[in-house]
């Protein structure tokens, strides 16, 4: 079990939360990522990390006590608006309430600080898998380097280059791009935005679009403009003033959200696997997260499931001597989960961009305690 060989491909939540199980149980894995460094890109907002899936894997992790210095159990808040500003729905009574926010970046640097030096190879890009004909896989880097394992692991994201080894399913354009852009400081320098984001999530939906903010650590306001646009669209040209002549008639305090954003914009469009993805078993290659299962982030569910499959994949290969079981066993139950979860992403998007998205947002919220 000791000489097992295991290549995972992507250091996102997903894939560190798998070495660093594998590590603390004995067995060191190799992480390869494309990005340079840490810090080669922004990583994004903040996530909420739900009980039995994100706050699971990181116990299962023994990261609990690092987890809490970094969570933000404060910002649970969640808020609606009308496309006229006004509030038609507030959920700022935290008690109970146990899906502490993080921003990714911090999430993803407790990881990589749990893991010893040299288990992630920054710099390092999967162009190629292959199969061996004695078992097992190869991997192929930028640069041309080889490495051969008995287990491969596509940790990749919505774009795996591991997942066409064993399914022939392509992400699908929702209809739905987010265009990602943030204030610093808000409260400093905008303090009537502060207010009207409040300490938590809050959607503004009307006309099948939406302005979504939510709260980050250090004052940063995380603001995504969200519509429906064709795919491919990459918002050229003055994005600000495009974005604001579509809010146009909008209540001012929503527009300014947009108006106030700093430079750097980020149209994210929205991809998703087909609901209930699923492939056969095949010795020495899986999937987990996104490159499993990317669906739309309405639920939230999409780095809570990927640290969750990280988390149950480790917990079955040092279970036992039958690790090509432990990787049959841990599909079989992956599946089942994201599953239901992608259903249900799949009905909000579909719904909070229709016609009728305020009635459904605050339905759901309703449904959900906040
Ligand atoms: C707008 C938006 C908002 C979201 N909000 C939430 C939320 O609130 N809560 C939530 O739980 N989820 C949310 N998600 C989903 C969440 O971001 C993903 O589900 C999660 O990041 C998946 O984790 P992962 O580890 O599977 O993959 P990723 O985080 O995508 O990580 C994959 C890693 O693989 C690397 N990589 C890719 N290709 C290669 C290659 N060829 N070679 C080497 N390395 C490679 C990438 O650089 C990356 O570091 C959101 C997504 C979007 C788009």
């Amino acid at each position: 079990m000791g000489k097992l060989r295991i290549g995972i491909v992507g250091a996102g939540p997903g894939g560190l939360t798998l070495a660093r199980i594998l590590y603390v149980n004995g067995i060191e894995a190799v992480v390869f990522e494309r990005e340079a460094s840490t810090s080669d890109r922004p990583q994004g907002g903040s996530l909420d990390m739900h009980a039995k899936s994100g706050q699971y894997a990181i116990a299962c992790a023994g990261l609990t006590t690092d987890f809490r210095r970094i969570a933000r159990y404060e910002d649970q808040e969640s808020r609606i608006y009308d496309k006229d500003g006004r509030q038609v729905f507030l959920e700022e009574d935290l008690t109970g309430k146990d899906r502490p926010e993080v921003d990714r970046g911090q999430l993803r640097q407790m990881l990589l600080d749990s893991l010893p030096d040299g288990v992630v190879r920054w710099g390092s890009e999967l162009v190629a898998a292959m199969p061996c004909v004695d078992g097992g896989f190869e991997l192929e880097l930028r640069g041309g380097v080889r490495e051969r394992f008995d287990l491969i692991v596509g940790a990749d994201g919505t774009w795996s280059r591991i997942r066409p080894l064993v399914s022939d399913a392509r992400p699908v354009y929702s209809g739905v791009t987010f265009v990602e852009m943030g204030i610093d400081d808000v409260d400093v320098g905008f303090p009537e935005l502060a207010r009207l984001a409040g300490r938590g999530l809050t959607f503004a939906v009307g006309e099948r679009k939406a302005i979504i903010a939510h709260r980050d650590s250090g004052g940063h306001l995380g603001i995504y403009a969200s519509l429906r646009v064709p795919e491919g669209w990459t918002g050229s040209g003055d994005l600000r003033a495009y974005l604001l002549a579509q809010f146009e008639g909008w209540d001012e305090g929503l527009r300014r959200l947009i108006a106030e954003s700093g430079e750097r914009m980020v149209p994210r469009p929205i991809y998703a696997l087909p609901v209930g993805h699923r492939w056969e078993n095949q010795a020495g290659v899986t999937l987990l997260g996104d490159a499993a299962h990317v669906m739309s982030p309405f639920g939230g569910d999409g780095a809570n499931l990927a640290m969750w499959d990280g988390a149950d994949l480790a917990l079955g290969l040092v279970s036992g001597s039958d690790w090509r079981g432990a990787v049959r066993d841990y599909e079989e139950r992956m599946f089942g989960r994201a599953e239901a979860c992608a259903a249900g992403a799949a009905e909000a998007i579909e719904e909070v961009f229709s016609e009728d998205g305020l009635e459904h947002i605050v339905a759901a919220m309703r449904g959900h305690g906040g």
